[in-house]
Formats: C-alpha cells, structure tokens, sequence
C-alpha cells in the first residue's frame, strides 16, 4: 500500500475514517478546498490551514501551463510553492482541456489542445498526465479520463467510458509507487448503471489507492446523482478513499456522506464568498442586500471564523458595496470554515451513530428560511 485508508466507525452505508498520507492524516469525511493556481483564491495558506482542511486540491491543466510542472519542480514542488506541507491531490488536467482549452483533438492515446492563456499547442496523454503530478510533487494523483458530456447515449457513455478505462490502465503503468503518494482510478458511466458497475470492475481489476466517482455535478440533477452514488459505492472496496469529485452545495455532500463517499472538492464555497454568497447554518445569504447595511449581527453567530467573531454583517455589506478586496477575503475564510465544520459535525455524527438525525436537523435548518434555503 502506498496511501493508506482505514474506517474507524460506519453509520448504515456512510463511514468515518482516517487516510495516512506521505504528508499527514486526513479525517474523513473531508472537504478539500481547491487551490486552482497554487492558491486557494484570496486566502493565505496559514488562513486555510486555520479552517480546518488537511488537503487541497490543485488543478494540473492550470499549473502545466502556468508557471509550469518543470518549474514548480525546480521550486521545491507544489508544497513548497504554496506553503501547504500537507496532503496535496492533484485532477489529471482532463476535465479543464475539455472546458476551458481551444480547438481540442481527441485520440485514442490522448488530447491535443491550445493553452487559453496564449494559444500554444499542448499534449496530454495519460502517461503525460502521471509525469506532470510527479513533478508537482501531488501526494495524491488522478488518471487521465474523459468526463463523459451530459447528456449523453448509453452508447456514447460506454465508449467514453471504456476509454477511460484503459486510460486508467496507461495511468498505473506511468504512475511511480513511493511510500505514503498514490493514483486513484476514476469510475465513469454517465447515468448508467451498468455502466458504472462495468467502469467499477475494471477499475478495481486494476487495482488503486483510491477511487473517484466522476462525470457527476454536471447537470444530471441531484437524484440522478444519488442513484449513480447508490448504484456505485456498494461496489468499491472497503479498505480504500471513495472521492465525489466538483462536488458540491452542503446538501449534496451531506447525501453522498450518507451514502458512503468519504473525499470531496468543490469551487463552491470559494466562488461564492468573491461574490458576497456566504453558506450558514439558516441557508445561503446574498450579502450585498441592502437588508443587510445596518445589520449589527455577526454574519454567522454558531461560527468560529475571523469573518463571525470580529464583524458584523453591516461591516461585510459595505466591504462588498464598496469593491474592497476584504470582502471576499472574509467571506472565503467564513465558507470555508462552514464547509471544514459541515464536515467535522458530519463525522462525530457518523462517530456517534446519529448521522441521520445529524442530517434532517441541518437540513431544518438551512429550509428554515424559504424553500430555496437563498435569502436574495
Ligand atoms: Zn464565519
């Protein structure tokens, strides 16, 4: 074993456990604040630390074009670089081809693409993807894939998918075992279920450290993802992380805990503090309404975050009304430490075999305000 994962307690199909890392332990579940650029937009790295996370997540199609693997390596690697000494996970730098690169071209062995930054013409094959990770230093790295458009034909998701899987066997190939790093395969299939049984198997015959569940949060909905999830994770072994990945609102990450996902990565509640979205324990607040100027409360009173014990939400409405950069300083540090102790409640609970009631009373909670759980 080159990454170890060992449940400590289970609540009917969810788990609580530990992943012991060439950089540290990780308790899980966890939520891994993502770091596009060997940054997670707006905070320090000791203000990241100070939420709680014990991994981040950094985006390998980012960092291969600017400043460059060769580069970051030549630096000390991406946890000198970004001064995060624990876990890293890195994504293959598929998924960012497919949305953000021009003029894409994809093979059997592979993906050409021009930069979006400068238009200049990259490769990426799964054996390049493992080369890019190892020189980043990522403690955790992912197989090249294909997340499979939605939507799409059962047809067209068997042939993405059963590329994706003898990617995966190219990715294992390149991947250099070290003690305390690892590779984790990534089960595709759409919405199919059989599918992803067959993309399951495959994956497992292979054999990796890890397992992720991808092609989801891409506009299936939450009950088709829920069914992905119920369909998948029964067939994953026991004894290794299962990771949702770009997943996803609180709600979401508390149905796939309750469905046995242990690793999560999401944009969400970092985009949403730069634009005045702060996620609390009553929903979601737009904090540029006007509702919110003589508003002398902290933003969030459960909360432990710098945001919620030194100001008041009137002093956050007039940072985001006046464009200051604060706003979405504080802002970020609050979700993500909502996020960091979403995740902690969501573990004692699964600790304490009350992870179900755990979970209708913070969902009470969050509709307590409008059925959208959004204050606009
Ligand atoms: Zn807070």
């Amino acid at each position: 074993m080159t990454i170890r994962y060992r449940p400590v307690a289970v609540a009917g199909a969810a788990r609580a456990g530990i992943l012991q890392t060439a950089h540290g332990s990780v308790e899980t579940p966890t939520f891994m604040p993502v770091g596009t650029t060997a940054t997670v937009k707006a905070m320090t790295a000791d203000a990241v630390r100070e939420t709680g996370a014990a991994i981040v997540l950094g985006n390998t199609y980012h960092l291969m074009l600017r400043p460059g693997a060769d580069r970051v390596a030549a630096l000390g690697g991406l946890h000198r670089f970004m001064d995060w000494p624990g876990t890293i996970l890195t994504d293959s730098g598929g998924f960012q081809v497919m949305s953000l690169a021009k003029l894409r071209k994809m093979d059997a062995d592979g993906v050409m693409f021009q930069s979006h930054l400068d238009g200049s013409t990259h490769r990426l094959t799964p054996a390049r993807s493992i080369e890019i990770q190892h020189k980043l230093d990522a403690t955790i790295s992912m197989v090249l894939d294909e997340c499979t458009p939605f939507p799409a034909t059962e047809e067209q998701a068997r042939l993405s998918m059963e590329m994706s899987s003898r990617w995966a066997a190219r990715s294992r190939e390149a991947f250099l075992d070290r003690p305390g790093y690892g590779l984790f395969g990534i089960v595709q299939g759409g919405v199919f279920p059989g599918l992803r049984a067959a993309s399951a198997g495959a994956l497992t015959d292979i054999g990796f450290d890890g397992y992720a569940i991808g092609g989801l949060a891409v506009g299936e909905g939450q009950a088709a993802m829920f069914g992905v999830l119920d369909a998948t994770i029964p067939l994953l072994p026991t004894d290794r992380a299962r990771y949702l990945m770009g997943v996803g609102t609180p709600d979401d990450i508390v149905g796939a805990v309750q469905r046995g996902v242990d690793m999560f990565d999401c944009v969400i509640p970092t985009r949403a503090g730069r634009t005045a979205r702060a996620y609390t324990a009553e929903g979601v607040f737009n904090l540029r309404n006007a509702r919110f100027a003589d508003d002398a409360a902290p933003l969030d009173p459960c909360c432990r975050c710098l945001a919620c014990n030194r100001h008041s939400r009137g002093y956050l409405h007039h940072l985001f009304r006046a464009g200051e950069m604060l706003g979405p300083m504080l802002l970020t540090w609050h979700n993500l430490t909502y996020y960091q102790d979403l995740m902690r409640g969501l573990r004692a609970a699964i600790i304490a075999d009350r992870l179900d009631v755990h979970a209708a009373a913070l969902r009470a909670d969050w509709m307590g305000r409008e059925p959208s759980g959004e204050l606009t």
